[in-house]
């Protein structure tokens, strides 16, 4: 019997592969980056063809690694950036375009006219505000501006995928018989599911000009054979069954053993994102939060989410390492940090792709206020930890508000929990205590949970929680008094950077 199961993550600035054992326990682990491509202000794409070599080398390295073979894996599952839209012909394999990816703003101008035309309609039907950061303004994009891919889609010839969908072609087949389908936490973000049918919706491919034919089939994220199994050509040559596939964050929160409705997730990376499990119930926001599926498990009914999704947080320290030059590694940033007491009064307002959840502003731009001479790197590092921890309070109150329940623990994960000190300021900023799991790749643990309980791997939902235990536990410090005053500043400095319109 095989004793592991695999999961890919192909993530927003690299792709893993990892192998977990029965009890949840890392045992093998490749990952490589991809080339972030920035061709004009506001544009952001990913090379697809890179991507799919990256995810070969991460299946082979990491099962070589572990000393295993295919044959040792029961199962695997797909996790991964989301929203990102890639558009190939399916007779050749090759993209059309580069990836487009969920940070991009170039669908400004689209975002708005649907906002004005449609905006009631999307949002009753997605969940979702029209905003730049959903996969179905991107399609749109491409089909309108790069010569031929209409007329492409309308021959067959141009389908569209998420990077699940795209490595999933690719792994069962390709060309050759690949299967083209994704999931229904992926199809949730492309503006252009039904979040009450869970099928493409003909009214919004009519507004978005976007032909059925080449869009994905939707899966149960758990299943036991819609996705296939890996060609038995390279990476693998062994026919291994796909059984899950999950966009990142809804990973994560199955990682995280989110599982009730009430139990939420914090992830720190590029960005942030706060998932609230609702149950089988569709909660609509009143607070700029996105309503989402968290998942759906083979023949069990659909479970949602209420989603806080926060564009620049890890992001923000990349950008003080690669643009501002005040550190050279993203862990050197909390010694910096650590230098100054507080934050001397100055607030940073990361807008650099607008402001997302729960403002929805593709327009506000960057802040730094409240400068003084008196100020030093220290203190715009340790403002830049803080505007990860602000930005999370944002979403925490408007999930409070969305909900009636306030948060009593919340549980992290993700690059940036790696920094005590920005957990403590969390902590602190939050007034409530902030837990880490010992496993802390829960996304792609989350995959791989999919996978397994699809093929009986793991039997049922408890024996997955039976499996998270806490490694780490951050208490709040400050006093309300500090707490609350420290928000208030916080928000003047938001206000600030939503009035700086071009
Ligand atoms: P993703 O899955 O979005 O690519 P990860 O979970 O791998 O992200 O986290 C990477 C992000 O975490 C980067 O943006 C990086 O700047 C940030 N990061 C990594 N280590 C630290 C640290 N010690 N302190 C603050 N930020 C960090």
């Amino acid at each position: 019997m095989p004793e592991f199961v695999g999961a890919v993550d192909q993530g927003t600035t690299s792709t893993r592969f990892m192998i977990f054992d029965h009890d949840g326990n890392e045992v093998a682990r490749h990952q490589l980056e991809h080339e972030q491509i920035f061709p004009r202000s506001g544009w952001v794409e990913h090379d697809p063809v890179e991507i799919w070599e990256r995810t070969n080398s991460t299946m082979q390295n990491a099962v070589r690694q572990g000393a295993l073979s295919a044959a040792d894996l029961a199962a695997i599952g797909i996790t991964n950036q989301r929203e990102t839209t890639v558009i190939w012909d399916p007779h050749t394999g090759q993209p059309h375009y580069n990836a487009i990816v969920w940070q991009d703003t170039r669908t400004d101008s689209i975002a708005a006219a649907l906002e004005r035309e449609h905006g009631e309609l999307i949002r009753r039907k997605t969940g979702l505000p029209p905003a730049t950061y959903f996969s179905g303004g991107k399609i749109k994009w491409i089909l309108e501006n790069v010569d031929g891919v209409r007329q492409a889609a309308e021959n067959g010839r141009a389908v569209f995928g998420n990077t699940d969908a795209w490595v999933l072609w690719n792994l069962t087949g390709g060309p050759n018989g690949g299967i083209h389908a994704t999931d229904v936490t992926n199809a949730s973000r492309t503006m252009l599911m039904n979040l009450e049918t869970l099928d493409w919706d003909d009214e919004l491919l009519d507004i978005f000009g976007i032909p059925r034919a080449m869009l994905p089939a939707i899966n149960p994220s758990s299943h036991p054979e819609a996705f296939g199994t890996t060609r038995t050509t390279r990476p693998l040559r062994t026919a291994v069954p796909i059984t899950g596939v999950l966009g990142d964050q809804q990973a994560a929160t199955v990682g995280q053993v989110c599982f009730r409705p009430g139990e939420a997730k914090n992830t720190y990376g590029t960005g942030n994102f706060l998932v609230l499990n609702t149950g089988t119930e569709i909660v609509r926001s009143r607070s700029g939060l996105l309503t989402t599926l968290a998942y759906q498990f083979g023949d069990e009914p659909a479970v949602y989410a209420l989603e806080g999704s926060i564009a620049v947080t890890g992001s923000a320290v990349q950008w003080l390492r690669d643009q501002m030059h005040i550190i050279s590694s993203s862990s050197e940033v909390e010694a910096l940090a650590r230098q100054a007491q507080d934050n001397g009064g100055i607030y940073f307002v990361p807008a650099f792709s607008g402001l997302f959840a729960p403002y929805w502003r593709s327009d506000a731009r960057g802040a730094i206020v409240g400068l003084a001479r008196f100020h030093t790197n220290a203190h715009l590092a340790r403002a830049t930890l803080e505007a990860i921890c602000y930005q999370s309070r944002d979403v925490a109150e408007a999930m409070a508000q969305d909900s009636g329940v306030a948060l009593d623990v919340l549980r992290v994960d993700g690059g940036v929990t790696a920094n005590d000190l920005c957990m403590q300021i969390q902590a602190d900023v939050l007034g409530v205590p902030v837990s880490r799991p010992v496993v802390a790749e829960t996304t792609a643990l989350g995959a791989a949970y999919a996978a397994g309980l699809a093929t009986g791997f793991w039997q049922n939902t408890d024996e997955l929680r039976s499996h998270w235990h806490e490694s780490k536990r951050w208490e709040p410090q400050w006093s309300d008094e500090e707490r609350e005053k420290g928000y208030a500043g916080w928000k003047k400095a938001v206000e600030r950077s939503l009035d700086w319109v071009d």
